[in-house]
């Protein structure tokens, strides 16, 4: 059997969210397991949330049906909110589904579906979140058109806005003007939203761990829950959180170079004295980057060591002239709790975000500690 695979670790998940709720205070978590739970899996991790997050948020509605066919219960705020009427009038089916409210177009698509307009039996009960543009333009409406589409929310009997939110585009940065800049556009916002009884949400996990003005009532914590950190110069271990996944494989091969022998596509790499190097079976294939440079930390026996030559689709290849013990079998591990995510990414000029997400289906997901204390 192929030896790459992630160990997922739900104790660690656990002790995150708990660590950050306790940093949000008052808060409460809408613990964000979009993209299949940043490629963790996110059936199991709803389960493993089941206790610790009242709310779970994903990308789209496709992501919710998902959870709820999986026998997940707890509401789903959808990010990106509908994309069509079929769609909204489709999630009458299941409960607790919060979406997003971000486009004046939206409001047509909810004319369309009848049971929104209807009051008794036969009605919907549906929830949504009025998002606003703060100035990272992405999603959101300006604050101009909230009372507008308020009131005109307010017109379908089954649908009630339970929230105003917004997303920050620069909280990973400290003194930030934009930041600046949007938080007081959405304190703006919700002095304007009045006393309706709405909730508040606004803080990701960089605002979360450093703008605690914006906690409000929901936080949305979505990598720094994984155990990495959204902060470029930090590691996940800055904040006390633990890594989550660990990305593990083994030698297939071991092999002594001399000098002027190079390894791999491209002889990207060439010994400059004897070296001894490592095969391991993980490559681009797995999602492991192939933009990784030489030198890319990596862990072998438990040993930090580095990556040379060129990720092909399903090999890497490692120094471990300095660990003798390395031989075939030997354990080799990616990213966890030896190397970082953070750090590793730093290597190929991306964000752990992208590691996560990008690990492909043929790395088997193992799940450890499954239940609480278990
Ligand atoms: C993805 C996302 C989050 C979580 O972001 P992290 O940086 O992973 O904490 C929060 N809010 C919205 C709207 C998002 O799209």
């Amino acid at each position: 059997m192929r030896p790459s695979r992630a160990l997922i670790d739900l104790d660690a998940l656990r002790h995150n969210i708990r660590l950050l709720n306790s940093i949000a205070k008052n808060a409460r978590c809408a613990a964000v397991i979009k993209a299949d739970a940043y490629g963790h899996g996110a059936v199991e991790i709803a389960r493993a949330l089941k206790a610790e997050a009242p709310k779970l948020a994903v990308a789209c509605y496709d992501e919710a049906v998902s959870l709820r066919e999986a026998g997940i219960t707890t509401p789903l705020l959808v990010l990106e909110g509908f994309y069509s009427s079929e769609e909204l009038a489709d999630s009458t089916r299941w409960r607790d589904i919060e979406w997003v409210v971000h486009d004046m177009e939206q409001l047509d698509m909810l004319s369309e579906v009848a049971p929104l307009r209807k009051t008794g039996p036969g009605s919907a009960r549906m929830q949504t979140w009025i998002k606003l543009n703060t100035g990272m333009n992405r999603l959101g409406l300006p604050l101009n058109k909230l009372a507008g589409v308020a009131e005109m929310l307010g017109q379908f009997p089954g649908l009630s806005v339970i929230g105003l939110m917004t997303h920050f585009a620069c909280a990973d940065e400290l003194d930030s003007l934009l930041q600046q800049e949007q938080w007081r556009a959405f304190q703006a916002g919700m002095q304007a939203a009045g006393s309706g009884g709405w909730s508040y949400s606004s803080a990701n996990s960089a605002a979360l761990l450093q703008y605690p003005e914006t906690h409000l009532d929901w936080v949305r914590p979505g990598i720094a829950m994984y155990g990495a950190s959204p902060m470029a110069d930090k590691t996940g271990a800055d904040f006390g959180l633990k890594p989550v996944m660990t990305f593990e494989s083994r030698l297939i091969a071991t092999r002594e170079l001399q000098a002027g022998d190079s390894i791999g596509y491209g002889a990207a790499w060439t010994a400059n004295g004897p070296t001894r190097m490592g095969v391991v079976a993980v490559g681009y294939g797995d999602g492991y980057p192939r933009q990784m440079q030489n030198g890319a930390p990596v862990a072998v026996c438990g040993k930090r060591t580095k990556i040379i030559g060129r990720v092909s689709m399903d090999m890497l290849t490692v120094d471990i002239s300095h660990i003798p013990e390395a031989r075939i079998g030997s354990e080799v591990e990616l990213w966890g709790g030896a190397v970082s995510a953070d750090e590793v990414a730093g290597y190929a000029s991306t964000i752990s975000y992208t590691l996560f997400t990008g690990m492909t289906s043929r790395v088997p997901r193992v799940y450890l500690n499954r239940s609480e204390g278990g």
